[in-house]
């Protein structure tokens, strides 16, 4: 009986272990520029896929993506989210549940959305969608700053703004955005991409996600930074042109970018159970179907947003149907407490963290048991 119990008593202690050991993780920011919640929880909406002034080919783009069942229809547009992420990590933000993943700053633009989940910090000061060097410590720096993590973090965006949000001046952290050069040494594929980067005509602020992601997964493969940010920015481009079909494309590419990612950290020693995925994006877009291209103070949904979990410390719970209230600004705490760090600017207060981890509950039973032998 005595070896029964300490046998009970070890695994629980391993059980309570696991749980709580986070050394030296790697972490994966993830960001789409403004995708909606709607489409990650229902899939694509029944009359925006269907009009065609937002869809050249509404036949093909139904075939691709529509089915008369929700959850079909969310798995459709996004497979990674549903088939993995949703049995193997959690997603938050399905309003239909009182689920509520919020945007706490009031502009609902991408500079004050990217400064919120970054620095974990609501701003209510204004700064537009500039190149306007941020004042607000973010997480990337503080974690460059700590031991183990030091000259292991990096950040890829297709968006050309986000040097100045992440103030790679101060920060000193390794940006590479827009249509940025990258390093080419003996890099042979860096190379190649800077060949294509040069001719892709008519630059504008945004890169092709593709190619951001290129860049991102060499640096990944090649330099094994312990923290990334990798900041996608198409499906914000179509939305605003109000290409709907472009919008589910991109999306759906974003899931598959994403998947082969996820891939090659569970098939690399390095990372290997040891790296944790946090997807998620800078605002929401309207809510009504007239509306859905736009965001902004004044349009409704606006400030309504979800995350994505997957990896070591991240409860493996799926779909969330509980009544909660998150929001974007606890996105950067949540880094640093999955990196066993405790954030902390002198510059502005930083929000607490999402509670991702399971709450441990331990049967009465064992509980009493575990009393008994402790007692003896
Ligand atoms: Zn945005």
């Amino acid at each position: 009986m005595k070896l029964f119990l300490l046998a009970i008593c070890s695994l629980v202690c391993l059980f309570l272990h696991a749980q709580t050991s986070r050394s030296q993780r790697n972490i994966f920011i993830i960001t789409t520029d403004g995708f909606r919640w709607q489409e990650v929880f229902q899939g694509a909406d029944s009359l925006l896929i269907r009009d065609t002034v937002l869809v050249k080919d509404t036949g093909l783009i139904c075939q691709k993506f529509w089915h008369a069942d929700p959850e079909e229809r969310r798995r459709k547009l996004l497979p990674f989210f549903w088939e993995v992420i949703a049995k193997k990590g959690r997603l938050s933000g399905n309003r239909a549940y009182g689920n509520e993943v919020n945007i706490a700053n009031l502009y609902k633009i991408s500079y004050p959305g990217y400064n919120e989940i970054l620095t974990g910090y609501a701003d209510t000061r204004f700064i537009p969608n500039l190149t306007v060097r941020n004042k607000n410590t973010n997480i990337l720096e503080y974690m460059n700053s700590r031991e183990g993590y030091a000259g292991k973090v990096a950040a890829f965006s297709s968006w050309s703004v986000m040097p100045y949000i992440l103030n790679e001046k101060r920060s000193e952290i390794a940006v590479n955005s827009g249509y940025e050069m990258l390093d080419e040494g003996e890099d042979t594929l860096n190379r190649l991409i800077n060949q294509v980067q040069r001719t892709v005509p008519m630059k504008g602020h945004t890169r092709y996600d593709l190619l951001t992601y290129a860049s991102a997964k060499n640096y990944i493969e090649t330099k094994h930074p312990k923290v990334l940010f990798l900041g996608l920015g198409e499906t914000d481009e179509f939305a605003h042109q109000g290409r709907y079909d472009q919008y589910l494309q991109k999306a759906h590419q974003v899931d598959q970018m994403i998947a082969e990612l996820w891939y090659y950290v569970q098939t690399d020693p390095f990372y290997k159970d040891n790296t944790t995925f946090i997807i998620t994006t800078d605002h929401g877009r309207g809510s009504k179907t007239a509306k859905w291209s736009k965001h902004g103070f004044w349009v409704k949904g606006s400030g309504e947003v979800w995350t994505a979990l997957i990896g070591p410390g991240i409860a493996p719970d799926g779909e969330r149907k509980e009544k909660e209230k998150m929001y974007a600004k606890q996105i950067a705490s949540t880094v640093s407490l999955l990196a066993d760090e405790h954030f902390k600017a002198d510059d502005h207060s930083v929000a607490k963290p999402l509670q991702v981890t399971r709450t441990v509950v331990i049967p009465e039973i064992i509980q009493t048991k575990i009393l008994a032998v402790g007692n003896k």
